[in-house]
């Protein structure tokens, strides 16, 4: 009864808390399942630091420019631990998961070498890191040549035509895991396995490099596990666990690492040069925070799966299906069903909840893209957060929640949204 009051003193109506709570008490098993990944990966994190012996001396400030920063290299050697690679470059001034990507890339490739995308179209940014999409300082500008093999109709690979397209050039290997801004499904670590073995026998010395946004945590492995040469991601997503103000990570072999940091700092300095600014103890911290933190997020993903596919909208993983990163898409097949969507889950926010999201130009997209996010640190999307390119087929990709109780409610306000615009009825 109290906590129904505190629901609607919220703005949630009897009737979407009712529903809500009907669809909540079918999701026990998922819910265990869920918990239990996390526990093994809070204790594949915690492993990581007491190897590392992670003292609070890796937590003070260096400045300028950071020669011998004791927590920065303890704490890329923990991130190596935790993704069984040799090396790795955990940083803030990788300032997101696009440029830790671009940096990635451009460290590795060389130009008249061909970069190779086995799984379809790459994330809407990186389009105009490698030139897919004219744009100044490409990696096309620098003479790397773009290749891509679509998935087959069902979202699967198709190996025959990567086969075909493996050739003397290829020197890179681009996988993205997560499905982005797209309706395809997103790839299990096992299938990405697969992928890298099948390419790996045509050609050894190919690198393979997963984009690793939004599936850290999510499963007990990771790409890395199975193959890949590195794999790359964002700290204001899965491994920052909310705490990480900025920064983006590249884990795998050392000569790939080390290749990258000579194109992050500058040919000659690598990894020996840059200060931490006293953010390290976030760092740790919200690595050791984060299979908790993906735990929560990943339960109002399958949460707000289980809502709207009883509704009738399609969603990407569909109800029942297993996950493989954080991200839910829901297809609303109209512009005012994601617009409302995004409104409740704004509405549900703790930092700026009284403001409504519109559509907007943003840099890097090519349509209108509405963004709802009310969150500690901006632009971060391991707090709930939707966002939606305003294109057909209009449908909206919702991640996030530093917490179970707060990703349950901003779905249910989203619902409450749309049960007021009269897009739904209950
Ligand atoms: C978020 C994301 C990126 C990088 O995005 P940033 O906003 O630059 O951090 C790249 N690939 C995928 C699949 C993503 O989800």
């Amino acid at each position: 009864m109290e906590i129904e009051r505190m629901y609607e003193e919220l703005g949630i109506s009897r009737k979407v808390l009712e529903f809500g709570g009907q669809i909540e008490a079918d999701l026990k098993s998922r819910f265990e399942e869920i918990d239990k990944n996390a526990e093994y990966n809070q204790m594949k994190v915690i492993k990581a630091m007491q190897e590392n012996r992670v003292s609070d001396i890796h937590f003070a400030a260096t400045t300028g420019y950071g020669y011998n920063d004791l927590g920065r290299d303890t704490l890329e050697a923990v991130y190596a631990s935790v993704f069984h690679t040799e090396s790795a470059l955990v940083r803030p001034n990788l300032i997101s998961g696009t440029h830790a990507l671009s940096v990635a890339l451009s460290g590795n490739l060389r130009p008249g070498d061909e970069l190779l995308s086995p799984a379809g179209k790459p994330y809407d940014t990186l389009e105009e890191v490698i030139g897919i999409r004219e744009s100044t300082g490409s990696l096309k500008e620098y003479g790397v040549v773009y290749r891509q093999v679509d998935l087959l109709g069902d979202g699967t690979f198709d190996y025959d035509s990567i086969a075909k397209a493996v050739n003397e050039k290829t020197r890179l290997v681009t996988i993205q895991r997560s499905k982005g801004y797209d309706t395809r499904p997103t790839f299990s670590v096992a299938q990405i396995g697969e992928l890298i073995a099948f390419i790996k026998k045509i050609k050894p010395e190919v690198i393979c490099m997963v984009d690793n946004c939004y599936g850290e945590f999510v499963e007990r492995i990771e790409p890395s596990d199975v193959g890949a040469d590195m794999i790359v991601g964002s700290l204001i997503k899965n491994p920052g666990g909310g705490l990480a103000p900025i920064g983006g990570y590249i884990a795998g072999k050392a000569e790939c690492i080390e290749r990258s940091s000579y194109r992050l700092s500058a040919p000659g300095l690598g990894k020996e040069v840059g200060a931490s600014l006293g953010l390290n103890q976030s760092f740790y911290q919200g690595l050791f925070l984060s299979p908790t933190v993906v735990a929560g997020a990943l339960k109002g993903a399958v949460f707000a799966a289980n809502i709207y596919e009883k509704l009738g909208f399609p969603v990407v993983p569909d109800a029942n299906q297993s996950r493989h990163d954080i991200i839910q898409a829901v297809t609303f097949g109209n512009p005012e069903g994601v617009i409302a969507f995004c409104q409740g889950i704004q509405a549900a926010a703790p930092v700026d909840s009284f403001v409504a999201p519109e559509p907007w130009d943003m840099p890097g997209y090519d349509a209108p893209v509405i963004m709802a996010a009310g969150a500690f640190v901006q632009g971060s999307s391991i707090e709930l957060s939707a966002d939606a390119p305003i294109k057909p087929p209009y449908a909206v990709y919702f991640q996030g929640g530093l917490t179970w109780y707060h990703a349950k409610l901003g779905i249910l306000m989203s619902l409450q949204k749309l049960l007021e615009a009269g897009l739904v009825v209950l």
